[in-house]
This record gives C-alpha cells, structure tokens and sequence, in this order.
C-alpha cells in the first residue's frame, strides 16, 4: 500500500501515530473511544513542543530506579498501548523483569484476544490478565479493569499503567501500589495520583525509560506534585515563546 503521509510533511510523525491507531483501531485493538483519549493527548503534546521535556526525563530516571528495585513489577497493557508500542512494552519487561498484564477499560473478550496476539506476534511469552480462573476483584473500582490476575497486577508492589484513568490509578494507590503513569496531561486524576506520572508521549516516553533501565540508575528523591508543576511551567515557557510577536 502507498503511503499516505509523505516524509516531508511538518506534522509527519504526529500523522504516523495516528495512521498507527487507526490501523489498530480497525483490526480490533482500539477502542473508539480509545481514539478520543489519543485526541486529549495529542492536545497536550502540541502544548508541550512535541519532545521529551526536562521534568519528563527526570520522571523516566525516577521510573526506571523504581522498576528495577522492585520485586513484582507488573505493567498494564490496554488497546492503545498495544497498537502504539507493544514491542517496547516487550522489551521493558524484558530489561526490568516486569510481568505484562492485559486490562482493558471497554473489555470484550474478542479485543482481549487481539492483544494477546499482538503482543505474542512481537515476541511476548507469557502474558497475564487472560485466564478466568486467576481473576481477583480490586476494591473500589465498579468497571471492568477491577478485575485483575492474582499472579499480575493483585500480588505487584509497582505497577506501570500507561494511558490510564484516574479510578483506577487511585483504586490501585489503595491497594498499596506504586504507580507509574504516562501521561500527557499534567492536570489529569492519573498524573496527579501517581506515585511517578510522566508527562510525555508514550512513544517517544517508553524508548527512554528502556534506555535508562538499561544504564541502572541509581534511586534519586522524586517528588511527583513539583515535577508535575516543572511539567506545567514547561508548557507555559513554550507557550511564551509561541506567543512572542515577530
Ligand atoms: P483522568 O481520569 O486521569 O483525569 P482522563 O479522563 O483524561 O484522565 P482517559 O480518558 O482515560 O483519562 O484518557 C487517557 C489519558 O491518556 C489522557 O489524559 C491523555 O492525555 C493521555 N494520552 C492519550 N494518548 C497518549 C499518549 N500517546 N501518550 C501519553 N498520554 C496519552
């Protein structure tokens, strides 16, 4: 097939992530209304000037420190994750020796399967969240993501949700997780409740938290309400320059 976006185009890599979803979204993967939540963070991501911001590389540092202390990190992989970056999230669990989980917030058993077999296809062996017969309900949560496996996400001390809602980020803070979150907006319940929230595109985000598991960083203090504000203020000074008049 010809492609539709030519390399030139200013907003080519933008499109590319989009063409991506939109494949995903036909195959079964994506949610329609995981397409809406892609549109809230492109918003975002137009704000922040489209890179990885300093207080987004200060939260990967943190994130990769926690992953690698911990003793059952587990991450989450819904419909969008799958169709944006799955051999990423293969190779995260790979470095950080993370479970994956499937948990998806408009569940059917059909797209279930499409991530399984997308996450098998680029190279995934085990993947939880697919058997009944290991389900256990999380508190406080009445959608479809409180249910979780007993080996995964039940029984993890940090949990990596990227793209999440604020419920479930806060239903997983009271069952005494860690969570690390992205997340392109800075305001949102999820980035605000997590223990470690990155404010950056998952893309461009998860290649650097695979990078620095790869260098072993040593564990930092990291305060996530000052480096969400850092994320705000970022936005802002690019906004400034945006606005300065010719
Ligand atoms: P909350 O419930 O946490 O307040 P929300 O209602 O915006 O947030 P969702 O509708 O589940 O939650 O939206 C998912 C979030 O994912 C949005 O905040 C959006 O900014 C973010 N998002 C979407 N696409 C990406 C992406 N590619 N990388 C990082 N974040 C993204």
């Amino acid at each position: 097939m010809k492609p539709v976006i030519p390399k030139s185009h200013p907003r080519a890599k933008s499109l590319y992530i989009r063409e991506k979803l939109a494949h995903a979204f036909d195959s079964g993967l994506v949610a329609k209304e995981g397409l809406m939540a892609h549109g809230r963070g492109e918003a975002f991501d137009y704000l922040i000037g489209e890179r990885t911001s300093k207080a987004a590389r200060k939260a990967i540092k943190a994130a990769a420190s926690m992953l690698l202390l911990a003793k059952t990190p587990v991450i989450s992989v819904n419909g969008n994750i799958a169709g944006l970056c799955p051999r990423e999230i293969i190779e995260l669990s790979r470095v950080t020796g993370a479970k994956i989980e499937i948990n998806l917030f408009y569940a059917s058993e059909k797209r279930k399967q499409s991530v399984l077999k997308t996450l098998r296809k680029n190279g995934a062996k085990t993947v939880l969240g697919t058997d009944r017969r290991n389900s256990k309900k999380l508190s406080g949560l009445d959608s479809a993501r409180r249910i979780v496996d007993k080996n995964g996400i039940y029984a993890a001390d940090v949990v990596v949700v990227p793209l999440e809602d604020g419920d479930r980020t806060l239903a997983l803070k009271k069952a005494g997780k860690k969570v690390i979150t992205f997340d392109l907006n800075p305001l949102s319940r999820t980035a605000q409740t997590a223990d470690i929230a990155i404010v950056d595109n998952v893309v461009r985000g998860i290649q650097e938290l695979i990078s620095a598991c790869k260098k072993n960083p040593s564990k930092t203090p990291f305060d996530n309400k000052k480096n969400l504000a850092d994320s705000i203020i970022e936005i802002k000074k690019n906004l400034m320059k945006r606005a300065v008049r010719a």
